[in-house]
Formats: C-alpha cells, structure tokens, sequence
C-alpha cells in the first residue's frame, strides 16, 4: 500500500447533492482522511453503499464502489472481502437502510466478525424520502407520517451489535472532525468488524436532532474511566438512554476475523473440470 496517499484522493470529481449543512459531508471526510492516513490507496478500496442520502456517498468517492440494494450493502461487502481479502472494504449507511430492512444483516455481520468497517450516517430520520421517523428517531418524534409523534421507542444500534457478539463498537459525531477521523481509523485497524455509527445530522428534515442538540448533548467516552476491553461497561453505556456518548463504546483485542477461525481458510472453493481459463483466479489462496 502506498504511505504518500492524500485524503483528497478519495475525493470523486462528482459535486455532492447533499443539502448545505448536511452532516453527510463530515462523515464522509472522515472516512476519506482515515482511509488515507492507515496508508490505504483508491485502488486498493472497496466501498459499498446502501440507499438513501447517505447511499449516494459511493458516487462522491474515488474507490472501487458498488450502490448496492436498499438494506443489503453488508453482505455485498461481506462478498467482497471474502473473495479479495487485500481490498479494505468499507460499507456506508444510514439508520433507515441500515437499521430497518438491513438489520438481520447487520446482526449477521457483526457476529461473523469479517475484517471491513461498517460507517452509519445516523440522523434520526428518513431523509431522501423527506421527512419520516426512522429506526432510530426518539419516541415521541413528530413528521408528516406521525403527526401525533412516533408511538415506538428506537432502536438501539450499538446494544444490538454488542449482544450479536461485535468486536468495535464506536460512537462518533460527523462535526467534530478530529475525532471523527481519528475512530474511524482505530475501526479500519481493528481486526474484524468495526461499527462506527456516526451523529450526522440531516439540518434539512430534523430539528429536534440538530448540531446544537448533540453539541451539547455529548460526552466523550474518554473524558471519563470508560474501559473499552470491559464488556459490563459497554453494557451499561449502551443502555444508559440518558448521554449521548462518543468514543469506543467496546473493543475485543483478542478478536479473531472471520477468516482466521478454525476450518474457515480451508473452505477453499473447487474449480470443477471444464472451467473457463482464469477460472482460478476467482479463488482465495
Ligand atoms: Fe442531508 Fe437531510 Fe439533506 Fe438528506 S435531506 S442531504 S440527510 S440534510
Ligand atoms: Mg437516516
């Protein structure tokens, strides 16, 4: 991999859509500097998307990139890294693709513990469908689909990837760049699954979950004695509805990727009699 790699590298020559102001636009130079500065290349990256605002991310990158179907963007990625484990592979979201109907993958790939990273813009909101409470939007949340205010408490991302056995699970908000970056790339480095689920908010369509919200909602799991490797603690931060935290909510360092485990590398397919020339290159070695 080449080390002289700039963020903007990873940057398209497509202009964004997104709405001015959208939190989009941070999470996405978070990944692309936390790409570049684990010394990753365009042409060694993969990025899967999903659909939504936030789908559109794979068009606004330099990388290979694949706009994949509504809620299914892991598996593709999951596809991808098994069958050229070299590419870094990078799927992105939103809560609505990645929390309604992608959320059994979500549960399958956070427990078969591929090593890719796995970036979700969560705003609280279906925004490209304009305007309708999402997985995550807080109970009571009122839009043109739920005028007397959502019946049903949200989802809670980070309890579910840790009770589906996740090895990185992280909180980070798109406006504050710097540590943005900085948790996306202990995600790229983890090995195994490494979930960042991403404040970014959509300025367009929520305001009840705005920059001033978080602003002053927030508090960095590393300004207090959080212990990452301590799964009790992220039991009790991911429950704890009252703190919107940020930092790394749980790290196994003893994680072992999906590819490593016991039978998993030898499951290599065969190339049946008669296969076309370069058949062969398709395999894993
Ligand atoms: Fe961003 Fe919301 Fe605009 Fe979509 S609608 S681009 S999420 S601000
Ligand atoms: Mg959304």
């Amino acid at each position: 991999m080449s080390s002289d790699v700039r963020f903007t590298d990873f940057k398209s020559d497509k202009q964004p859509t997104w709405c001015p102001g959208c939190g989009d636009f941070g999470t996405m130079n978070g990944m692309m500097k936390a790409l570049a500065e684990t010394g990753n290349h365009p042409d060694e990256t993969f990025l899967v998307a999903g659909i939504g605002c936030s789908g559109k991310i794979g068009t606004y990158m330099h990388s290979y990139a694949l706009h994949g179907v509504h809620g299914r963007a892991l598996p593709v990625g999951t596809g991808v890294k098994l069958a050229n484990p070299d590419l870094e592979v990078m799927v992105a979201g939103g809560d609505g693709d990645g929390y309604s109907i992608g959320v059994g993958h979500f549960i399958h790939a956070v427990r078969r513990n591929v090593d890719m990273t796995y970036v979700v813009m969560d705003n609280r909101i279906y925004g490209l469908t304009k305007g309708q409470a999402s997985p995550t939007s807080q109970e009571g949340f009122e839009t043109a689909t739920s005028p007397d205010g959502t019946s049903v408490p949200p989802v809670n991302p980070k309890a579910l990837a840790l009770s589906a056995g996740g090895t990185f699970i992280a909180q980070s908000f798109s406006s504050d760049s710097q540590r943005h970056t900085e948790l996306v790339k202990q995600a790229i480095e983890h090995d195994g699954f490494g979930f960042v689920n991403v404040y970014s908010p959509c300025v367009t369509f929520n305001d009840v979950d705005t920059y001033d919200y978080f602003r002053d909602s927030i508090v960095d799991l590393e300004d207090t004695d959080h212990d990452p490797g301590s799964f009790d603690q992220a039991k009790d931060r991911v429950l704890d509805s009252d703190k919107e935290y940020i930092g790394i909510l749980y790290q196994d360092e003893d994680s072992t990727p999906y590819v490593e485990r016991e039978g998993i590398g030898s499951n290599k397919a065969e190339i049946p009699d008669g296969a076309p020339d370069g058949a062969t290159d398709l395999v894993r070695e």
